[in-house]
């Protein structure tokens, strides 16, 4: 199975639907317990991602990645804005010239996952999209590791990012704007954790109707 950035397109579509669809949702939550922004911030990037993705299809995977990331870190501001672009930009600095295999992705995401706890001086447990994005690093390095069937492992990472989100429930938020509140963030889900594994899931079901499809 190849995915080529061809899918760009229909994956930045269904990132766009995928967060218009629960932007009230989101909206709320980062209202309780940060300064409701977070949506708004978010699809300043998302647009013009929609803007580029036929430009964005003719790219290979690095300079793609390269492109996504300039664009999200000069356009989505806020905390979220530099720590998405920080993830696609290290992506593309640790893809280069590799060849992409389950392997190679899985090193490339959890290299890029690391470069984002090291800008957001952040790790699994503070109530961030890193208790998103960390475990589904993992869960691409244990299918690097166990040879694990296609559709099960997109399946896999919808799960683990759901679970991930709901982690950050019982967290006490020590970074960002939701530090501020200390206990009063306990019971709250991080609207970046939620934002971040919406994207996730929808770049899945993209992949998922392409591995049954291929054209
Ligand atoms: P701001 O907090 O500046 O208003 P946003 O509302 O766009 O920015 O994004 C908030 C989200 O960013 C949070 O829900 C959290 O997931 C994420 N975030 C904030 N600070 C950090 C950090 N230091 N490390 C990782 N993620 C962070
Ligand atoms: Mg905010």
């Amino acid at each position: 199975m190849n995915f080529t950035p061809a899918l760009l397109p229909s994956i930045i579509e269904a990132i766009d639907e995928a967060i218009q669809k629960n932007a009230e949702e989101v909206t709320a939550l980062d209202q309780a317990i940060g300064d409701g922004d977070h949506v708004t911030n978010l699809q300043r990037g998302i647009h013009a991602l929609m803007d580029q993705r036929n430009e964005l299809s003719k790219l290979d995977w690095v300079s793609a990645w390269q492109k996504i990331g300039m664009t999200l870190m000069s356009t989505v501001g806020g905390a979220s804005g530099s720590l998405f672009g920080t993830l696609f930009i290290a992506m593309s600095k640790s893809g280069r010239e590799q060849i992409l295999n389950l392997a190679s992705f899985a090193a490339i995401f959890t290299q890029a996952v690391e470069s984002v706890k090291l800008r957001g001086k952040v790790t699994v447990g503070e109530k961030t999209m890193i208790d998103v994005l960390e475990p589904v690093a993992r869960c691409l390095e244990k299918a690097a590791i166990n040879a694990i069937e296609l559709t099960e492992l997109l399946e896999k990472i919808v799960q683990v990012a759901v679970a991930g989100v709901e982690s950050t429930r019982d967290m006490l938020a020590t970074k960002g704007r939701a530090s501020f509140l200390g206990e009063r963030t306990i019971g709250h889900i991080d609207a970046g954790a939620r934002t971040t594994q919406l994207m996730i899931c929808a770049v899945m079901s993209v992949l998922v109707k392409q591995s049954a499809s291929p054209s």
